[in-house]
């Protein structure tokens, strides 16, 4: 059995990116992956513009103690620039994200004025660049706003719009095949029969998937048959650039999945100390990625997580960013036997500065009630037996949408 690290790694080094890309706008490019460096168009803000409410003064017109009595010669709002120079002691009225005027290179806020039957006074000396914001303060023309392979989120999509850019060429997406296998899985929307359960795997992954840069194709359920399993891998290994099958990996009488991969492909590991997740099949067929996930939802879902999401990431030309490991201390005792690294659903919250973090219970791996108001996966070491309340675990968190943080 390979460690869970060491499966991860050897994983990606066998994944490639796609190729291709195409230009799509903005408003479409949200999690897609940057297929190429981009350069601000522009300066951002464009003009040299006022950060607060207040007057725009030249600095240097300004010496000794205040109160410095003004000239008040314009305006300045936002969209409608004052086209007066300022110099000496002269002041423009100027708001928020208007331009700062010729000549001036200050402002003074208006709290720190006084208005006195049409005199303005100054109650501050200005200094050079108060309150001003610089052209180019937030970026310089010229330079990077997003690198190939930058995962396009909605604060990059919304730099990318202030700087004016409205098309964005992103990497094509990902073609990912998925289908269930078992004679018990049964369609929801039809009544089960007699040992017969709904497929709920099938459901999780592309509900897990909406998020990420895929085509989805959905072969459906798929009894346990050697011949319907092999056609339906070899088509979708025709097609996809990434196979998930969820089921018959295991060791049973009815478990085809592996013994196909490796007739038609190339299986490179299939046994993992994880908890839940150890039969999970990796390999290739043809050029596509392929991952046999166990059958049992919860296994599903963390080989899912853990493996797939990574693979993901580098297959669609992005990179994968492990997630990050949050210290809790746990709430409770929690049972374990060496030998394989579990996780376990759990819930954390603040406490006293830090985290303390209890699992969701009884974590047998069919019960998606173990999903119920989690909020992380808590890390058991595969080296440990039980651990104590008490103890410091590392947990990563699970983000609205299923991802790791
Ligand atoms: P398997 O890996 O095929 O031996 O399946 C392991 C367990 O997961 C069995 O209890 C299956 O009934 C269950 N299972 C397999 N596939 C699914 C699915 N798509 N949805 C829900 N449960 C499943
Ligand atoms: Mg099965």
């Amino acid at each position: 059995m390979l460690n869970v690290d060491a499966a991860l790694g050897k994983l990606l080094d066998s994944v490639e990116p796609v190729d291709g890309s195409e230009v799509v706008p903005v408003a479409d490019a949200l999690d897609r992956i940057a297929a190429d460096d981009i350069a601000a168009p522009v300066d951002l803000p464009p003009f040299a513009a006022s950060a607060m409410d207040g007057y725009a003064v030249a600095a240097a017109g300004f010496a000794g103690e205040p109160p410095h009595v003004v000239e008040l010669i314009g305006e300045s709002l936002a969209g409608h620039p004052s086209s007066v120079r300022v110099a000496g002691t002269n002041a423009v009225r100027i708001f928020t994200g208007a331009t700062i005027p010729e000549g001036a290179d200050a402002v003074v806020i208006q709290e720190d004025t006084r208005v006195d039957r049409g005199e303005v006074a100054l109650l501050a000396t200005p200094r050079r660049g108060d309150n001003v914001r610089p052209r180019g303060h937030d970026v310089v023309r010229g330079s990077p706003i997003a690198r190939k392979g930058d995962r396009l989120d909605a604060y990059r999509l919304s730099w990318l719009t202030a700087c004016g850019i409205d098309h964005v060429e992103v990497r094509r997406r990902v073609k990912v095949t998925v289908f269930s296998t078992g004679d018990e899985l049964m369609d929801t929307g039809k009544p089960l029969g007699p040992g017969q359960i709904y497929d709920s795997n099938r459901f999780a992954l592309a509900r897990l998937m909406l998020d990420q840069p895929v085509d989805l194709t959905d072969l459906g359920c798929l009894p346990d048959s050697r011949d319907a399993i092999r056609a339906a891998l070899e088509q979708a290994a025709g097609n996809a650039d990434m196979v998930l099958t969820s089921g018959g990996v295991s060791v049973g009488d009815a478990d085809y999945v592996r013994d196909i991969v490796e007739e038609i492909g190339r299986l490179e590991f299939y046994r993992i100390a994880l908890k839940p997740g150890k039969p999970l099949a990796v390999g290739k067929i043809g050029d596509a990625d392929f991952f046999g996930l166990p059958g049992n939802p919860i296994s599903t879902i963390v080989t899912f997580l853990l493996f797939v999401i990574p693979a993901l990431a580098v297959r669609s030309g992005g990179r994968h960013v492990p997630p990050l490991e949050f210290h809790a201390v746990l709430g409770e005792n929690i049972g374990h036997s060496a030998g394989r690294r579990e996780y376990q659903r759990g819930i954390a919250e603040n406490a006293d500065g830090g985290l303390i973090v209890r699992s969701t219970g009884d974590q047998s791996s069919n019960r998606l009630s173990t999903f119920d108001g989690a909020n992380c996966l808590i890390r058991v070491p595969e080296e440990r037996g039980d651990l104590a309340a008490g103890e410091t675990v590392s947990i990563v968190l699970l983000r609205d949408r299923g991802r790791l943080f």
